[in-house]
Order: structure tokens, then C-alpha cells, then sequence
């Protein structure tokens, strides 16, 4: 099953897309965390995007789009896979109907004041991607991942400026991206303001109902 989860950062995107992928044993693949990654480790990839995440901006298409491209060829793809962060501009979205199918895509509804707070709490496990948040989805330690005990962060890009600066580039370039699923009847849309457990029960009918087309 090939799914897309659309929305504005802070949305929980990530948040729900981790346990869908685990139950339905397919990848998680956020273009989000492929960068992260890639500056973490410094390669020519991470080089090229740093400032450009740290500051909100988007990263050039063609080089997304290529990674994207090259990540849905490997052999973990083939039975299925939820892109969480990708497309994010309507040629994205274009080109990804040239080389893969996609089943549904699932638009998550939220307004900015909810995403101010989510964002503004949010912690992450670097290594990971694993995502927490210090009120509505706190580790069980304070500060520290569940799983390694290593030390959680806050994301440069968590900062109130660039959280504004990316609201807007959300409306102005990814907007057009529901607009383009849309007019062709794809996207289905989850009121995601709901506390995890009730975002987590609408994706898991969703997925049921294209499990059973
Ligand atoms: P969010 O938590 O805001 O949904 P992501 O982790 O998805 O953030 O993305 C972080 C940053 O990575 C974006 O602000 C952007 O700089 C870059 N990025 C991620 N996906 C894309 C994409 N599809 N196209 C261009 N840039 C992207
Ligand atoms: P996105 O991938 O859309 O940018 P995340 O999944 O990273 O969003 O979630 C943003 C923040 O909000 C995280 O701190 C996460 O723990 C928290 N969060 C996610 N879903 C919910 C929810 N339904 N209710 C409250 N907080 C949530």
C-alpha cells in the first residue's frame, strides 16, 4: 500500500506514520529525517541542505525529487511504503505520478495555534527520528529516548521564527499540493487536532478501506 501523508509541519505526521508503517510492516520514509541524517553525517548532501532546513526554506526539487526517486527503487519499497513529507510542491506531486502509484494520500487538518504548541514542545531522538513531546507524548524519562536513554533535542528549525517562516512557506507552496490530490478525488482527510490515539484509529480505517478495495 503506497501512502502520502500531507499536511503543515507539527500536524503528526511522523508521529502517526511510524506506528501505521510498523503494523503494516512497510518503510516510513521522511524526506525530513533523510536530510537530518545526511547533515548529521556530513556528507555532500547534508552539506548542501543545512542552512536551507535550519532556516525553513524548502530544498530544491530536482534534488528531492531524486532522492525520492531512489529511495522508493530499494527492495524494502517494493510492497509498500508512507512518504511523510514528500511531495511538498506541486512539481514534487507531478513528478511522483511519473514513477510510482500512489493509493491515497491523507490530509491532515490542524490550525496554526495547535501547531505552535506541538512544534514548541516537540523533542526528537537524533539517530532515530523517534518523536516525542514534553506534554502530550512525554519519554518516560524526561529529556532522554525510551528506547536507547541517549539525550533528546530540540530541532534547530523549532524555533518560533522559523516555525512562522515554514507556516507560510506550508500555504504557499504545499497547499497547492492538496489542492492537486484533490481534483482528483485521492485525498481523504483526518481531523488531526485529536489526541494521538484518536488521529491513529482514523488512519487505521482508512487503511482498511483501501486494503479492501
Ligand atoms: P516538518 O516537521 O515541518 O513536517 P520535515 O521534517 O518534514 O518537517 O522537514 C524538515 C525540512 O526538510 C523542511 O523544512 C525542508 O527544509 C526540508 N524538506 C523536507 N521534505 C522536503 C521536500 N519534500 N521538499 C523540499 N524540502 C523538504
Ligand atoms: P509532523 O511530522 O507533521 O511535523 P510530528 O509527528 O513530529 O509532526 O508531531 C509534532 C509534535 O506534536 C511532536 O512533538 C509530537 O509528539 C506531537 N504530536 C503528534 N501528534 C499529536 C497529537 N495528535 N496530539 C498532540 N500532540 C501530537
Amino acid at each position: 500500500m503506497n501512502l502520502i501523508f500531507v499536511g503543515p509541519p507539527g500536524a503528526g505526521k511522523g508521529t502517526i506514520a511510524a506506528k501505521i508503517a510498523a503494523e503494516l510492516s512497510i518503510p516510513h520514509i521522511s524526506t525530513g529525517d533523510i536530510f537530518r541524517q545526511n547533515i548529521r553525517e556530513q556528507t555532500e548532501l547534508g552539506k548542501k541542505v543545512k542552512q536551507i532546513l535550519d532556516s525553513g526554506e524548502l530544498v530544491p526539487d530536482e534534488l528531492t525529487i531524486d532522492l525520492v526517486s531512489d529511495r522508493l527503487s530499494h527492495s524494502d519499497a517494493q510492497a509498500g511504503w508512507i512518504l511523510d513529507g514528500f511531495p511538498r510542491t506541486e512539481t514534487q506531486a507531478e513528478a511522483l505520478d511519473e514513477f510510482a502509484r500512489v493509493d491515497e494520500v491523507v490530509f491532515f487538518r490542524i490550525d496554526d495555534e495547535e501547531v505552535v504548541k506541538r512544534l514548541g514542545g516537540r523533542r526528537v531522538h537524533p539517530a532515530s527520528g523517534r518523536t516525542y513531546h514534553i506534554e502530550f507524548d512525554p519519554p518516560k524519562e524526561p529529556g532522554f529516548d525510551d528506547e536507547t536513554g541517549e539525550p533528546l533535542i530540540r530541532r534547530e528549525d523549532d524555533e518560533p521564527d522559523a516555525i512562522r517562516h515554514r507556516l507560510e512557506v506550508y500555504r504557499k507552496e504545499t497547499a497547492p499540493v492538496v489542492d492537486y490530490y484533490q481534483r482528483d478525488g485521492r485525498l481523504v482527510e483526518v481531523d488531526a487536532a485529536q489526541p494521538i490515539e484518536g488521529v491513529f484509529e482514523d488512519l487505521r480505517a482508512i487503511v482498511e478501506e483501501v486494503q479492501n478495495r
